[in-house]
């Protein structure tokens, strides 16, 4: 799937006074910060458009200091001139660091958007930095509130300046308030999915999930060296056991105060509400998130494709995974069937974020894939996909796969049931009009076998399976109730998200209004 991104992802560094820890770099302690271009580097799956860190250095007067440009970690961070990087992790090394990568699904492009923010202050408990990864579901209504007060001033149409505010809000004055305090009154104020790496010239680090666990957050600990980050593979691929990586519980935070690590609960947690996206598409394959492995569940969704396919098999026929986030599900499910699962579509790993003048979505689609016709002429082929969103890459695939490719059949299966209501919590699908299953059924219509081949139809394939609804609790290995489905379902697992669904309901009905409900 190539048309949907994520708002973002997080990581954190920290050594600990003690002993020099063994993944210290060469320089020792105070260089740890040198870790955090790697870091990012194994969840910019989460966002290639600007990355960025901050960090702590006691000993040198710019206690705090922030890095950050527009474009990939390795643009970013220089990392294809050794020297120029070099010289940069030189001037930014610190004993402890916060690094963020951005998608933005809210606020523009250039580099004033690019995190983490920074908020220089002369009382080094009120300087601090933050990276944020999630959305505010109540964005706008938190908006209005700081901008119906005399004097108050919002520079950026983001979320991420309105959690700002209120961060410096709870700051401000002659009180000397604990993390956790601040932590918990935000929890309060946010509606949304919300993950903060916090860093203060205190030399004072929280990293904290927001009560409902949308998105993942994973930390290790071990001897004198604390790591965060989004996903687990980014601690793994440091040097971490698997036995010190774990989850941030949903409503808590790992805070370091004074030399000191402690895990605290500044929110009870009503319920969990992870996305299954993580699971399905965005997150690495190697991560495991809350306990459960990505892989393991890519494979079991392809098992669950194997079982309800009725295609006939011959030897003519062959799966063909869009390549690269699907492959565990093909795989999975062509072994199931005794089936070959190939390489019939190749992708093109340079084009990265390249802009190419005169392009649409189509030719950037076009441009990205290649079919072989060596593996597809003359054949069935079974193209599995993660899940459907636009429709307009599988459109582009299903030409490629015939015309250049010379497939006889193309058979599209999803292993996601249809997305069939918008994200407002972190996910690149704001409304419904941009949504492919809508045109064809409603929330709540039983997906009938006439509904899929309509939709078959609408993409010039011969066939189209969704799995079932129920199939994703069960491929996650978690209980329906512990995840946010409601892109399917429409179920949305807080109030803000429940009235920006109502709004976009509305506004669809509301002849030529155009934008997003969460734009309002
Ligand atoms: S609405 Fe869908 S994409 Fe958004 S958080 Fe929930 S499950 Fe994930």
């Amino acid at each position: 799937m190539a048309d949907l991104y994520h708002e973002c992802g997080i990581a954190a560094i920290y050594h600990l006074p003690g002993e020099p820890h063994r993944l210290a770099p060469k320089g020792g302690p105070s260089q740890v910060s040198r870790h955090i271009p790697r870091l990012l580097l194994d969840i910019q799956n989460r966002g290639q458009l600007a990355a960025g860190m901050t960090v702590y250095r006691p000993t040198h007067p710019q206690l705090l200091e922030t890095y950050k440009d527009v474009g990939t970690v390795t643009e970013v961070f220089q990392l294809n001139h050794q020297t120029d990087a070099t010289a940069l992790m030189d001037r930014y090394a610190g004993v402890a660091a916060i690094g963020h990568v951005r998608y933005a699904t809210c606020g523009g492009d250039d580099r004033g958007n690019a995190q983490p923010f920074e908020r220089h202050h002369i009382e080094k408990h009120k300087w601090f930095a933050f990276g944020f990864n999630g959305q505010l579901a109540n964005y706008q209504e938190l908006r209005q509130e700081i901008l119906s007060q005399p004097n108050f001033h919002l520079a950026r149409d983001t979320d991420t300046e309105v959690l700002l505010h209120l961060i410096s809000q709870q700051l401000s004055g002659d009180r000397l308030p604990r993390l956790i305090d601040v932590l918990s009154v935000l929890s309060q104020r946010l509606d949304g999915a919300w993950n903060i790496v916090f860093l203060n010239a205190q030399g004072e680090m929280a990293v904290a999930r927001d009560p409902l666990g949308i998105r993942p957050l994973c930390y290790a600990f071990d001897g004198s060296l604390f790591a965060a980050a989004s996903e687990s593979v980014a601690l793994a691929n440091l040097g971490f056991r698997q036995e010190h990586i774990r989850n941030v519980p949903p409503g808590h935070a790992v805070l370091i105060q004074n030399g000191q690590l402690e895990l605290v609960e500044f929110a009870t947690s009503p319920r969990r509400a992870h996305c299954f996206f993580e699971w399905i598409y965005f997150a690495n394959v190697a991560s495991t998130l809350d306990e459960r492995s990505v892989y393991l569940t890519r494979k079991r969704l392809g098992e669950e494709l194997a079982r309800q396919e009725t295609l006939t098999i011959d030897e003519n026929t062959i799966v063909v995974p869009v390549p690269d986030t699907a492959k565990a599900a093909a795989d999975s499910m062509a072994f199931t069937l005794k089936v070959p699962s190939v390489e019939g579509l190749m992708r093109n790993r340079y084009m990265g974020r390249t802009f190419i003048e005169g392009t649409n979505r189509e030719d950037k689609a076009r441009m990205k894939y290649t079919p072989l016709p060596e593996v597809l002429a003359g054949k069935r082929v079974i193209l599995v996909e993660d899940t459907i969103v636009r429709s307009t890459t599988m459109k582009v695939l299903i030409s490629q796969l015939k015309d250049r490719g010379q497939a006889k059949e193309v058979h599209v299966r999803v292993a996601c049931p249809p997305i069939l209501s918008p994200c407002f919590y972190g996910i690149d699908m704001t409304t419904i009009n941009q949504l492919f299953a809508p045109k064809f059924m409603n929330l709540g219509d039983p997906l009938t076998p006439e509904v899929e081949a309509r939709m078959a139809d609408a993409i010039g394939a011969e066939s189209l399976r969704y799995l079932s609804f129920e199939s994703i609790a069960r491929s996650i290995d978690l209980p329906s109730t512990s995840i946010c489905q409601a892109c399917l379902d429409g179920k949305y697992p807080t109030s803000a998200g429940k009235q920006l669904y109502q709004l976009e309901l509305d506004r669809m009905h509301i002849a030529g209004v155009q934008g997003r409900a969460f734009d309002r």
